[in-house]
């Protein structure tokens, strides 16, 4: 009580820290940036990361750091109560709310737990020249964060398909990781 975040431990930051301060301190600029500005910090810390550590690495980074945010964004912003297809409707509205893209589910294989998405109007990438490569692998980390608050149970995923390929959606295959692979 009373002793200002300067004094905090860092060490005890968390996401929420960051993301849901306790103000904003942008009270002329408000809360949103351009897309543009989004992507400026998002492929220049991958040409960084790429270029030190390699682009094997860099995936890895990405996906990872996606991961530790659609597990925040499931916990903050998700009701994990709800049935699957509220479930779905609930994470498409919000989505959509956030300006981060469109999803919408292409299959859902009960038994397995096989799922593919797309997200068309993808903030990461949709719009961008054809690389050749996909290149949504935050956006990997992201679903597979969602998909592991929600069902407890240890999901990947991985994009198929991406403006970057010359597509006009992204599409993600979604799974439960099989603990021997
Ligand atoms: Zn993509």
């Amino acid at each position: 009580m009373g002793n200002g975040h300067i004094f905090s431990d860092k060490e005890n930051f968390s996401l929420s820290d960051y993301v849901k301060p306790h103000k904003s301190g942008r009270e002329n600029l408000g809360p949103e940036l351009p897309v543009a500005i989004y992507r400026l910090l998002e492929y220049s810390l991958r040409e960084e990361l790429a270029q030190r550590l390699g682009k094997e690495e860099q995936i890895e980074i990405f996906r990872g750091a996606g991961f530790r945010a659609g597990t925040f964004f499931a916990d903050h912003y998700l009701d994990l109560t709800l049935e699957f297809s509220d479930f779905i409707a609930q994470l498409q509205r919000k989505l959509e709310e956030m300006k981060i893209g469109v999803l919408r589910v292409e299959e859902t294989d009960e038994r397995t737990g096989k799922m593919v998405f797309t997200m068309s109007e993808d903030a990461d990438c949709a719009g961008l020249p054809m690389l050749g490569e996909t290149v949504c692998n935050y956006d990997e980390g992201f679903l597979a964060g969602l998909l592991t608050a929600y069902t407890k149970r240890p999901y990947s995923a991985v994009e198929v398909n991406c403006w970057a390929t010359g597509d006009r959606v992204c599409r993600f295959q979604a799974a439960v990781q099989n603990k021997e692979g």
